[in-house]
């Protein structure tokens, strides 16, 4: 997939997207990362892209106009006439939470656009005419969306196929299948007398899985109960799930 990132601060990315899953991805062809510098398409000396807020107050605001000419040079058509497969989407704490679901629905997209915001935000009519949507990687506040966007590239770069090694991985990771994942333990099996589970030396791999499955609903009983109600669960599971919230006192 191609995925475009425009920011005032370019030379953000490519540290990053040289190590990791992002370079396994760029490298297999499965991740075409370009960077859009949004300074190349201001028309004055200082490479404006801010201004003041209409009604006064504190911070800079990032201008339309440049956004809008970056869009434009990236044949990604207009808001109402989007190609198929192609989406712009907005950095901003005000957006969508993106979550691993959106990061399915993304990664199979054959062009995604991230414009990432800055200083006090960005001119309300790139919201309103220019991106299909507005995105935020949670209850916070960043200074700029670079951040963000990079969040986006490394969560759908492991999603391309061939990336992660083996795609069973992915899914049994936390979000994927609505569940938190199971925890995990390597050698030594025993360090100082804290020893891990005896099921997971028993080589015994249906055991094993059942543990696990177990473990992970245990675990997002516990900690992320709010997902629960969306996990695509067994009849087993359901029983199982009943119980373990009987023995939480729930
Ligand atoms: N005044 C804004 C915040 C501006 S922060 C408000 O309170 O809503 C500057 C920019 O950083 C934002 O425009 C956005 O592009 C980016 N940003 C900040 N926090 C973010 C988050 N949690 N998720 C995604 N982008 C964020």
């Amino acid at each position: 997939m191609k995925l475009t990132l425009v920011t005032i601060f370019p030379d953000f990315f490519p540290p990053v997207m040289a190590d990791g899953m992002i370079r396994v991805a760029r490298e297999k062809g499965r991740l075409d990362v370009r960077v859009v510098n949004l300074r190349d398409f201001t028309d004055d000396v200082h490479q404006t892209v801010d201004d003041a807020p209409f009604g006064g107050g504190a911070g800079m605001v990032m201008k339309i106009e440049p956004i809008d000419r970056a869009l434009a040079s990236l044949a990604v058509g207009s808001k109402a006439e989007r190609p198929a497969g192609t989406r712009v989407v907005l950095t901003s704490p005000q957006g969508r939470a993106f979550t691993q679901r959106t990061a399915i629905e993304w990664a199979i997209l054959d062009h995604l656009v991230i414009v990432c915001g800055r200083y006090k935000g960005v001119d309300e009519r790139v919201a309103g005419h220019l991106v299909d949507e507005e995105f935020s990687i949670g209850d916070f506040v960043l200074s700029g969306g670079e951040p963000a966007a990079l969040c986006v590239v490394d969560a759908l770069a492991r999603l391309q196929p061939d990336v992660v090694g083996r795609f069973d991985s992915v899914e049994s990771d936390s979000f994927h299948s609505g569940l938190l994942d199971c925890a995990y333990w390597t050698r030594p099996a025993d360090y100082h007398g804290w020893q891990v589970p005896e099921v997971l030396l028993s080589g015994h791999h249906e055991r094993i899985e059942q543990a696990r499955r177990e473990e992970a609903l245990r675990r997002t009983a516990a900690r992320r109960p709010d997902l629960l109600a969306g996990a695509d669960l067994t009849r087993e599971e359901h029983l199982l799930l009943r119980a373990i919230e009987r023995e939480r006192g729930k």
